[in-house]
């Protein structure tokens, strides 16, 4: 089937309220384009300089989504038009983030990487350092940057329960969270579930999906 079609499939089976992030990190520009002809204007790279290539050579109205982990010094190659970033995991990155987002003189909309997963995966915060950083006063000041809400990866297994069950942990840290509002920290998303087992995360409370070999066919 062409991108097109699987699109228009994924669409017809998505519930209205889930945002579908079109992961298209080594795809040509081409298939982004079909993807982007036909509707999808939301898409996730995991490389930056992928991404600003991507960029500058695609229409404007296009929202990035940075999905895989930054490394600080990088940051500043997409502070001026990244629209989300889901793989914050520490003080120290949204710190720069904040840095460079005040130099575009832009607020850049974050979400936190939580670890989920069984298996041993170097990134992601528990959710008690979730909790400790949205609280701390050192976060209070970066008025550059927002927390609006979690990000996880399941652990990779055909094992459908413990998918649910880590889904299911994203979800009750998110709920866990929420409580704390404040300027900077206004949870509303949780990005759970890929091509494997977006189902799962969708009856685990999802609310952004991000599909990748479902739509543009296997890397
Ligand atoms: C690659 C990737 C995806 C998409 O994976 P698919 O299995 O191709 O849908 C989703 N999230 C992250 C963080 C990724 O790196």
């Amino acid at each position: 089937m062409s991108i097109t079609q699987n699109l228009q499939q994924i669409r017809q089976n998505l519930p209205e309220h889930i945002t579908l992030v079109a992961v298209s990190k080594t795809k040509p520009i081409t298939a982004l384009q079909e993807a982007y002809d036909a509707g999808q204007r939301v898409f996730g790279e995991n490389k930056i300089q992928e991404m600003e290539d991507k960029f500058e050579a695609l229409p404007k109205d296009i929202k990035w989504h940075m999905i895989g982990h930054v490394q600080s010094n990088k940051v500043k190659y997409m502070a001026e038009f990244v629209d989300l970033i889901h793989g914050c995991d520490s003080l120290k990155l949204l710190k720069e983030v904040n840095k460079q987002a005040k130099k575009h003189d832009r607020v850049i909309n974050c979400l936190l990487q939580i670890k989920i997963a069984e298996e041993d995966s170097k990134f992601g915060m528990t959710p008690e350092d979730a909790e400790k950083l949205l609280k701390s006063e050192q976060f209070a000041k970066f008025n550059h940057v927002c927390v609006t809400g979690v990000m996880g990866m399941a652990t990779f297994t055909d094992n459908e329960q413990q998918i649910s069950s880590e889904f299911k942990l994203l979800k009750s840290t998110f709920e866990q969270l929420k409580s704390i509002e404040t300027e900077n920290c206004k949870l509303k998303t949780i990005s759970m579930g890929m091509s494997g087992d977006y189902k799962i995360a969708i009856e685990e409370g999802s609310t952004m999906v991000r599909l990748g070999s479902s739509i543009f066919g296997a890397r």
